[in-house]
């Protein structure tokens, strides 16, 4: 296994990737090291990373001061249970987050990853209603276009169609689907704006635990930015509905769309939320459910009088250092006015893909570039294409999009932006 191409082979026959399939003839390119802004492949070739490894790696790669806070963590102990026993970084990790969520989410429970996460708040959900003496609440409401994981009640709450779980459709718990907000952001939401997640509030909010989905930005489901009004008007049905609100901010948590929490844009707070993804700066996976006092103490004073979940890795001491590191870095950094220059840079660089005949749509927002295409991009094609021109993307369906660290310079961004535009100009029309 020491020469170079044996564990490239043995990957191809042997190794699983994210949604993929064993021998698949797509090109997997071999990565060796990672610094700043800069992938670099196995033949020496260098790559700008425009997707910070899915929104998680929004300092760059072998940061020092990251580098610092594991090997200091390390030293002292990589992991210890969190049953019956507690430990400085989970709990000062917490209290940050308590901290710089909106003020009414109090409590967190760390998990292990972001679709753990949204299991748990499901479950807190649910557990809380059922303490209420309303165990009939146990379902969801959910807005199309939305992505929340790939366990099963994750996928339960993800779009349908282009979730891609439609496979295990038979086995999922039923939720309900509202038709995902038209109303786009920057725009009014007037009048029947929400009237589908409305009415099937008024119809089922008897059965409904938790209606959840992604403030402002639809992520993975289809690149998607609605209005702030749209979330406005959520927050006020099911308050009216008695129904909890769960905000996933998993992919727009920690500054990507220009707010420190998406829900931000819009003033609104939920009663739980989800982070994840950049929480640890790209280093480790780590995520969170915060909550109310009121969710929280209902469930404590309860029956069973506690909460019925517990993961073997929870609160990592390792994951939690790093967390708090890379929150320190984040919030000791201009970011405010680095996601707005990458903003413009994007606006910029990725305006001439209108006019493009390949090309749908582009919009901007934050930190996230998106380029829909008018078809699917061919992925065998397409993604050859990106490397050679010395940029890591990695669209799906008809989707190109840019999603970089937030310490790019505005070159490194021209050069992205630039390949974009390029290679998207290549694709059949
Ligand atoms: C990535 C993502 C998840 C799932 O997180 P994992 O860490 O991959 O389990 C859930 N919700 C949203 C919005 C995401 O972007």
């Amino acid at each position: 296994m020491s020469d170079r191409n044996d564990w490239i082979d043995f990957d191809k026959h042997h190794v699983w990737h994210p949604y993929s399939a064993i021998g698949a003839d797509l090109p997997v390119f071999p990565v060796v090291s990672a610094e700043g802004v800069r992938l670099r492949l196995a033949d020496d070739r260098e790559l700008i990373d425009g997707m910070s490894s899915w929104w998680c790696a929004i300092h760059g790669y072998n940061h020092p001061a990251m580098n610092r806070a594991v090997e200091r963590q390390l030293n002292e102990m990589a992991h210890v249970m969190f049953g019956g026993l507690t430990h400085r970084p989970a709990t000062e990790l917490a209290e940050r987050l308590v901290e710089i969520t909106p003020s009414p989410l109090q409590s967190v429970f760390f998990a292990d990853s972001g679709s753990v996460s949204v299991e748990v708040a499901m479950k807190m959900a649910i557990q809380y209603w059922h303490d209420r003496g309303r165990p009939d609440k146990q379902r969801f409401l959910t807005i199309r276009k939305g992505y929340h994981g790939d366990t099963f009640g994750a996928m339960s709450v993800c779009d349908p169609d282009t979730g891609m779980h439609s496979l295990f459709s038979d086995i999922l718990p039923k939720q309900y689907f509202a038709d995902a907000p038209r109303c786009r952001f920057g725009h009014p939401c007037k009048g029947s704006g929400a009237k589908s997640l409305a009415d099937k509030l008024s119809r089922h909010h008897q059965k409904i635990a938790a209606v959840i989905l992604e403030p402002i930005v639809q992520a993975t489901g289809g690149m998607r930015f609605y209005s702030v009004e749209y979330l406005q008007e959520v927050r006020r049905l099911c308050d009216r509905y008695g129904v909890l609100m769960i905000h996933d901010e998993i992919a727009t948590g920690f500054g990507r769309t220009g707010k420190l929490f998406a829900c931000e844009h819009a003033g609104v707070t939920p009663d739980i939320m989800c982070v994840g993804k950049s929480l640890t700066g790209g280093y480790m996976s780590l995520a969170a459910t915060l909550t109310t006092e009121e969710v929280s103490s209902t469930i404590s004073q309860g029956d069973p009088g506690r909460f019925m979940h517990g993961p073997t890795f929870m609160a990592n001491p390792l994951a939690c250092s790093t967390a708090l590191a890379s929150l320190r870095l984040l919030l000791g950094s201009p970011w405010q006015e680095r996601v707005k220059a990458i903003q413009s840079g994007l606006q910029k660089g990725l305006a001439p893909c209108r006019e493009l005949p390949q090309v749908e749509e582009v919009r901007v927002l934050g930190a996230i570039g998106v380029v829909e295409m008018k078809k699917p991009v061919a992925m065998k094609q397409i993604q050859p294409l990106f490397v050679d021109a010395g940029v890591w993307v990695r669209p799906f369906g008809k989707l190109v999009y840019l999603m970089p660290p937030f310490i790019i310079s505005k070159e490194d961004l021209k050069a992205l932006t630039s390949a974009v535009t390029n290679v998207v100009g290549t694709c059949p029309i």
